[in-house]
């Protein structure tokens, strides 16, 4: 049996300064070591001093999680000698004397399938090794530290993944998560990095590091998959190895030996006392912790008559659930959701999209009340919605614009049929022995108007007229 386990490194983007010193943590577009000081660069002397705020986001996602909290946290240091970490250790938490680190024995649930989180731990991360070329066969390796000691929590499951679509099902409902929670935009580039451990049957487990989108490691796991099995079929050992993905080729390659967990050397972080955590405050943590997304699925269905499909997609979403929660009244809340989930995410489904949007949630509301209210069909209110997206104007101000209001008035409705009944002579005859073929006459109504025409109305006049 195949058996995959993930350690997931997210960083806590949320967080204004690095986790041991006052630099930034957002080191994104910053020119390369102008964000680092004596404590980051780990100069003799310096001392780390914890960032409170870190603790706190590391609790809130340990508790969304399932996890035991400890009465104290404590930090070590995990020797490796590596130019992106100054210091040759990397500050982090650590188990083996007592649970210690910020969360334990969590879960998630994943279409009825329990997999278990069996740590989640506050640590550093290293800097960023620039490569001229491909890492493999560059000849300089450029060192930017302004990354160096920004805070992450590592969060390692259990090996409960049967295959790599589950994981990338998992790595989805984590990140709606750390987004829900506001510990992190899991959306900035390596704000999530992901290493897969697998074996399949008969074979030695191969860790896979460091990859940084969750299709790639979706695809790095299948070929590792394959490439197992065709190597136990030969009876070819597997070797336990560390591998990295090549996004380029699509394949898995050797790097360096695994580290066995001795070669680390862990020892107790002298300098960061052991922290005592107070229950009273993981209470309060606990108490002001956002709605989670099951919870609010469950709200949007229950309150609203959402359906379940509809209240999945807009809740996993925090900016188009925030957007929802803003532009629904009492009466508009199911054809809100409607707009968002269909028309609105048919329009900007990426981030970037997301970005440029130039919607707020009036314009949800008003085109939803129109809709509603019969003054605009589904149809015209597509486009309204996209013209709205593009320019920012006032639903009221594209109606009139693009013309794209209702004709359902009856008198000049009735104008309309009957200038269409004068023109289709004979398709009135047809339809006054065969009531089955209205349509004709309905589908010509509806393109003289622009599809603007309601259409009950304009077959309640029809028939009136046709006396069927
Ligand atoms: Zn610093």
């Amino acid at each position: 049996m195949t058996k995959i386990g993930l350690e997931i490194h997210c960083q806590l983007t949320k967080l204004e300064s690095k986790l041991f010193c006052y630099c930034k943590a957002d080191y994104r577009d910053i020119p390369p070591n102008s964000n680092i000081c004596p404590i980051c660069m780990g100069l003799p002397g310096a001392l780390p001093m914890l960032n409170k705020k870190a603790v706190e986001k590391a609790t809130v996602l340990s508790l969304a999680l399932g996890c035991q909290i400890p009465k104290q946290i404590s930090f070590f240091r995990k020797n490796y000698f590596y130019p992106d970490l100054p210091k040759g250790f990397q500050i982090t938490q650590y188990n083996a004397y007592g649970k210690t680190s910020i969360g334990s024995d969590g879960a998630i649930q994943i279409e009825g399938r329990e997999i278990k989180i069996r740590r989640i731990q506050i640590e550093e991360d290293p800097g960023r090794l620039v490569y001229e070329g491909s890492s493999e066969k560059t000849q300089i390796t450029l060192v930017d530290y302004n990354r160096a000691g920004t805070p992450l929590v590592e969060i390692v499951t259990e090996p409960d993944f049967e295959n790599p679509r589950q994981v990338r099902i998992f790595l989805n409902i984590l990140a709606d998560l750390l987004e829900n929670l506001d510990v992190s935009d899991p959306y900035l580039e390596g704000a999530m990095r992901v290493d897969g451990n697998i074996s399949v049957e008969k074979a030695n487990r191969v860790e896979i590091k460091n990859v940084g989108s969750f299709r790639d490691i979706e695809k790095a796991l299948h070929f590792e998959i394959t490439r197992q099995q065709s190597l136990v079929e030969r009876n070819i050992p597997v070797v336990a190895e560390t591998r990295h993905w090549d996004e380029a080729r699509k394949i898995t390659f050797s790097s360096r030996s695994k580290e066995e967990e001795q070669d680390y050397r862990y020892l107790p972080e002298a300098d960061i006392p052991i922290i005592h955590l107070v229950q009273s405050k993981i209470e309060a943590l606990k108490d002001n912790m956002p709605e989670s997304v099951v919870a609010k699925k469950e709200r949007y269905v229950k309150k609203y008559g959402i359906t379940p499909q509809v209240g999945d997609v807009l809740s996993s979403d925090k900016f188009y659930s925030d957007l929802f929660e803003k532009a629904h009244t009492d009466t508009n809340a199911k054809e809100v959701a409607n707009i968002i989930t269909t028309d609105l995410m048919g329009v900007a489904d990426t981030r970037e999209k997301k970005i440029e949007l130039k919607i707020t949630p009036r314009h949800i509301s008003d085109l939803a009340d129109a809709i509603l209210n019969n003054q605009i069909t589904r149809n015209s209110g597509k486009l309204a919605l996209q013209e709205m997206v593009k320019t920012g104007k006032s639903f009221s101000e594209i109606i009139v614009s693009l013309d794209l209001g209702n004709v359902n008035d009856e008198s000049s409705l009735e104008k309309i049929i009957d200038e269409i009944f004068e023109e289709e002579k004979k398709a009135v005859l047809e339809a006054r022995q065969n009531p089955d073929t209205v349509n004709y006459i309905v589908g010509k109504i509806m393109r003289k108007t622009k599809g603007k025409a309601d259409p009950s109305t304009t077959l309640e006049i029809i028939r009136k007229k046709l006396s069927f």
